[in-house]
């Protein structure tokens, strides 16, 4: 070999030993370190020098097996390479651990001279594998044994890998069941599958998906698997963590729905719907309801507050509202007023709770426009307590008003009066004029009384043609008050008293006042009222056309009158009611009894007619009572057909007005026949004069039907009336029946005479009987038995009798009933029932024991 290349080789090889990263050693046969390199040094931490000459031994850490350096040994002397790790020490006395080649070296005889070792320091190399090896038996014992389910995944191959024994559980599956399954088996869904393994799957990203999953069960699970990328022995997989979130979804799910029902509640609502910050009443929300009934855009709405927008009327409303809610958590039907963006007022009715919304306390309002409803309540207060023909408060609103008084507390003890304004002769008018000009002639006086009065007092249409006056805030002195009324009284007579044009005429009417004043302790409305009603019939009594205040006399008067009505109202039912009859004889013969009603009153004793018939007429109880009358008339003269002496006697019946009014008066007159029996030739109904001269047409006609059946007829208290011979002549008449008045004065006053006189003419030119009543005296017969009269009721023969002492004179020899001996008012036989003085006596007429 060249010289100068054998130089370069050499310098070549020493320069690589010297750079090498491995350390090398050479020692001699014997053992002894002849040559190492830099990267021994820095491996071993022993200089050169140091370990030239020295063994390799200095460096036993001792922790190698006892026969390690025995078998080296004679591994390399055998002349054979030996290659293995071992632990060795530093200088410094640290371990580090190598990996050691050793080749024995061969002389040119073929003797081993030298080994050349080569170390390399892999002390970080196994350290870090141990570490490798310690997280992966962890990772393997924490999958195992953790109770989340657990999978891992081999993307490439859509399988299951390794599942852990709570994935075996969860699933359903035998342990170990699952390892090497397709995904396919547990994935539910196979569109997903795929996006199970791949998307975003990369080494460095891990995720979050939503799977449903299958069980073994076949049940259907909603998972959230967390997915990261693994590297399990050189091969990337994905493990899993399944999450069971099926319970969560299903929670939300119903959370979501109920959202979405509350929601749509809430935007569907007619009501509108507001969600505001309570303390600073910023909307938060609101529905289309209150977009719609306020006018507002829902954009200029939401946080702005609501006084901002000005939707209270009264923004003390709101404070208010909001006091009531947190004092008890909600209120409802509270009424508000509320402006609407362009300015209408409206009501509405509002329920309100307060409600916290992302931990901020806020107002939950509903509101319903009630704007309709109050105009329909307005319209029917005004119905309910105004009249609609004067559109003046009604007697309901006066009532109202009389029983709350108006003054403020201060003025309690101002006086207050009431007055009774009733039209006179307002029934003549509206029957003469018509219904309509009546109606507006109730108008007129309406508008006329409205004028005349202050604000405070108040003007109202009882009903009819009676209007009431309620005066406030009159003086606390009495007779101050009374004086003030009196001029208001006054002026109102003046004021309806001016003359009203109703169509085409001019009209005049008058009115009766009666006034009443009270001050604030009258605890009844209502005995205002009736005070001042009597009052106006005061009025009425005395003349018409003027102004009564009520005294309490009235009052008196008016009491009696209504127990006297109470009284007679149950005397029908408790029967207290008989007939007394009065003989009634033709030329000394009788001929029959006029029927008059007794009253045997249990505490009163037997009441007089005169006493109580004008009661029954104006309350209409006579109808039934005149009824009775009638009945027992019939029953009477029915038993009598059978008797010889009875058969042609005549029962006269007296029928008052409003009975002979009575639509059906002819057909009850016919029942009543029917049902007793009774021969109508046997009766004679007693008609006033008063009864005939209106609707005269109609009156004959019920007097025609009646006289078709047999019945007759005889005007009673004849000449007492307007008597005139136009009608008389019309009518179907029997008898005419001189009155009383007349008889009594026959022999004192020539006119008395002259009039029964003209009276008997008047029937005989008439074709009519003559009868004349209230004959005591035998010179009163005489005297009209003079003049052609010989029928007689009266005194002088008898009064009248309880039924059985009349029948007690029939017996009379021939039906003669003789005059009573002595002077007038001899009524023999005559005996109140009870014993008792009846109340006649004091008239004069009462019988003498
Ligand atoms: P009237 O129809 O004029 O009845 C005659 C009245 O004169 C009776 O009074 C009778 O008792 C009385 N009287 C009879 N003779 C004499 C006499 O010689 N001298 C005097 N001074 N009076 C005599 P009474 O029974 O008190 O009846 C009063 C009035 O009551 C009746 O007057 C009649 O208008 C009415 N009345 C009586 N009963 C009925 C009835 O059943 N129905 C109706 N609607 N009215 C009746
Ligand atoms: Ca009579
Ligand atoms: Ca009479």
């Amino acid at each position: 070999m060249d010289l100068a290349l054998e130089n370069v080789e050499r310098f070549a090889l020493n320069e690589a030993i010297d750079q090498a990263a491995d350390g090398i050693v050479i020692t001699d046969a014997g053992g002894n370190i002849t040559f190492v390199n830099p990267a021994f040094t820095s491996m071993t931490g022993y200089s050169i020098t140091e370990a030239v000459g020295n063994s390799p031994r200095v460096l036993n850490s001792g922790r190698q097996p006892a026969d390690f350096y025995k078998e080296l040994w004679s591994t390399i002397r055998s002349g054979k390479i030996w290659q293995g790790r071992l632990v060795n020490r530093r200088k410094d006395g640290s371990f580090f651990n190598e990996e050691m080649r050793i080749a024995p070296v061969r002389d040119s005889h073929g003797s081993i001279s030298s080994f050349i070792a080569i170390k390399r320091d892999i002390t970080d190399q196994i350290r870090a594998k141990s570490a490798l090896e310690e997280s992966e038996s962890r990772f393997c014992r924490l999958f195992e044994s953790s109770g989340a389910v657990m999978l891992l995944i081999d993307p490439s191959s859509k399988s299951i890998v390794k599942a852990n024994h709570a994935a075996h559980t969860y699933y359903g599956y035998g342990n170990g069941w699952l390892s090497g399954q397709p995904l396919s088996l547990i994935n539910n869904d196979h569109e997903t599958e795929t996006a199970f393994v791949i998307p975003g799957f990369s080494v460095d990203e891990c995720q979050f998906v939503s799977f449903v999953h299958r069980l073994a069960s076949g049940e259907k699970r909603d998972v959230e698997v967390y997915s990261a990328p693994v590297e399990v022995q050189q091969k990337l997989l994905a493990f899993h963590i399944v999450h069971d979130v099926t319970e969560r979804k299903r929670a939300q799910e119903g959370l979501r729905r109920s959202e979405q029902r509350y929601r749509i509640a809430f935007q569907t609502s007619l009501d509108a719907i507001t969600i505001c910050h309570l303390y600073n009443g910023c909307y938060v929300d609101v529905n289309n309801a209150f977009v719609q009934i306020m006018g507002f855009g829902r954009e200029e709405v939401i946080g702005t507050s609501s006084l901002e927008l000005g939707v209270w009327v009264d923004y003390r409303d709101r404070l208010s509202l909001i006091e009531i809610v947190k004092a008890q958590t909600n209120c409802r039907d509270v009424e508000v007023q509320f402006k609407r963006k362009n300015g209408e007022v409206f009501w509405a009715v509002v329920a309100a709770s307060i409600v916290e919304l992302d931990g901020v306390p806020c107002l939950l309002m509903v509101l319903r426009d009630i704007s309709n409803a109050k105009v329909a309540e307005r319209e029917i207060q005004r119905l309910a307590f105004f009249d609609a023909l004067t559109d003046l408060p009604n007697r309901r609103m006066l009532l109202d008003l009389l029983s709350k008084p108006r003054s403020s507390s201060t003025r309690k003890w101002r006086s207050r009066a009431l007055l009774f304004v009733d039209i006179d002769n307002f029934k003549t008018l509206n029957d003469t004029l018509g219904h309509h000009i009546g109606d507006l002639l109730l108008q007129k006086i309406a508008a006329r009384l409205k004028g005349c009065f202050r604000e405070a007092d108040t003007v109202a249409h009882q009903g009819g043609d009676v209007f009431v006056v309620l005066l406030e805030d009159l003086s606390e002195n009495p007779d101050d008050a009374r004086a003030q009324a009196k001029v208001v009284a006054d002026k109102l007579v003046v004021t309806v008293g001016q003359p009203y044009h109703l169509g085409s005429q001019e009209c005049r009417i008058t009115a009766s006042i009666g006034v009443t004043v009270f001050g604030s302790d009258l605890e009844n409305a209502q005995d205002a009222l009736q005070q001042a009603d009597i009052a106006m019939h005061q009025a009425k009594a005395t003349g018409r056309n003027c102004v009564q205040f009520f005294v309490p006399e009235l009052q008196t008067a008016v009491n009696a009158r209504a127990s006297l009505e109470k009284d007679l109202r149950s005397a029908i039912i408790e029967e207290q009611f008989l007939l007394y009859y009065q003989p009634q004889l033709d030329r000394g013969v009788l001929i029959g009894a006029e029927a008059l009603l007794r009253w045997n009153h249990p505490s009163r004793g037997l009441v007089a007619p005169n006493e109580f018939i004008p009661l029954a007429e104006e309350t209409g109880i006579i109808l039934p009572l005149g009824k009775w009358v009638l009945e027992t008339a019939c029953r009477l003269v029915a038993s009598w057909a059978h008797h010889d002496n009875t058969s042609e006697f005549t029962i006269a019946v007296n029928i008052s007005a409003r009975q002979f009014q009575q639509p059906d008066f002819v057909e009850q007159v016919q029942a009543t026949m029917k049902s007793t029996g009774a021969n109508p030739k046997n009766l004679k109904l007693e008609l006033t004069e008063s009864m005939l001269v209106n609707n005269v047409d109609d009156v004959i006609r019920r007097m025609t039907d009646l006289k078709r059946l047999g019945l007759r007829f005889s005007v009673d208290d004849f000449g007492t009336g307007y008597s005139s011979l136009s009608y008389l002549k019309r009518l179907p008449l029997d008898q005419l029946k001189i009155d009383r008045s007349f008889v009594r004065d026959i022999l004192k006053d020539v006119g008395s005479g002259a009039i029964a006189q003209s009276i008997i003419s008047l029937s005989k030119a008439m074709g009519f009987s003559v009868i004349a009543e209230g004959v005591e005296t035998e010179e009163q017969r005489k005297f009209l038995a003079q003049l052609g009269c010989h029928s007689f009721q009266g005194f002088l023969f008898r009064g009248p009798l309880p039924l059985e002492e009349f029948q007690s004179l029939l017996h009379a020899p021939g039906g003669r009933i003789r005059s009573s001996p002595g002077h007038k008012g001899s009524r023999a036989g005559w005996k109140p029932p009870l014993q008792k003085k009846a109340r006649w006596a004091a008239a004069g007429r009462a019988p003498v024991n």
